[in-house]
């Protein structure tokens, strides 16, 4: 387990559980509650929107705590003081791992191909995408299935908040007092700014995401122009990359497939000459 201390981080996660917090308030006291408690449809909501809100909280989860990656430092250190001279992102020839593996500087370790030296968490991170401060922690090879779970409940949870508000006003509780419809309708513009808001963050990030998996290129190699990685595989192959080769109706929900880790068993030679 992991929890990485950075302040912009926590305040992201205080924020992100309080806007969840929130929505859930406003469709259950507001939206339910106020104008269908004698509905069909009520218990129907409850239990439908709490779902996807524990679906959400549990792989939010899962991306904040789980390792992303982290490549392991070397048992004994290794003597680095040449290389402090030359160019660390020389690739390093003749270690049996072909010859992109790398030398990273502030770990002090070797590193496989794809993997980057974050500094939010201060470690190399394999096929390190981005540091997110929404999930606090980095997306890369081990928990960007979580990370992509959470916006795809996130983006659920908007629409079906916004078509909660819509039908609200659509048939509006009528032995409600004034006061109360006044509370309902401030409550209600809130939560529709708040889904709109997220809803459009979302769908932007799990767009960019999407086109990386497919493109099998990540954010930090977009930005570094690297196209060597690009092996024009299977868009299915790639997808399963991230979330496992279980079947696709099992790609949502947050939990582990031993074969969607089976491939990160291969432990790096760490131990080599320069
Ligand atoms: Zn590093
Ligand atoms: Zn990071």
């Amino acid at each position: 387990m992991v929890f990485i201390r950075d302040p912009c981080g926590i305040v992201c996660l205080i924020f992100t559980y309080g806007a969840v917090i929130y929505a859930d308030y406003v469709v259950m006291r507001w939206i339910i509650l106020t104008t269908m408690p004698m509905s069909i449809w009520a218990p129907f909501h409850v239990v439908f929107f709490n779902t996807v809100v524990f679906l959400l909280v549990m792989s939010h989860l899962k991306a904040v705590f789980s390792d992303p990656g982290t490549v392991p430092l070397p048992a004994d250190r290794l003597d680095v003081s040449e290389l402090h001279t030359t160019n660390s992102n020389k690739p390093i020839s003749g270690n049996g791992h072909g010859s992109e593996w790398t030398v990273c500087m502030r770990c002090e370790t070797y590193r496989p191909p794809r993997a980057h030296h974050c500094r939010i968490c201060k470690r190399c991170i394999r096929r390190m995408d981005h540091h997110c401060p929404w999930i606090n922690n980095c997306v890369g090879e081990r928990n960007q299935k979580y990370f992509l779970q959470f916006l795809v409940y996130v983006g659920i949870l908007s629409v079906y908040s916004l078509a909660l508000v819509v039908g609200s006003w659509v048939s509006p509780c009528t032995k409600c007092s004034e006061n109360i419809i006044e509370k309902q309708f401030v409550h209600c513009i809130l939560l529709m700014f708040e889904a709109l808001v997220f809803g459009v963050f979302v769908t932007a990030i799990m767009n960019d995401q999407l086109y990386a998996i497919l493109h099998d290129e990540t954010a930090v190699e977009a930005i570094q122009q690297k196209g060597a990685y690009r092996l024009n595989r299977r868009k299915y192959q790639l997808l399963t990359e991230v979330f496992g080769h279980g079947h696709p109706l099992l790609w949502l929900l947050p939990c582990d497939s031993v074969s969607h880790f089976a491939r990160y068993q291969e432990i790096p030679l760490l131990s080599h000459e320069v």
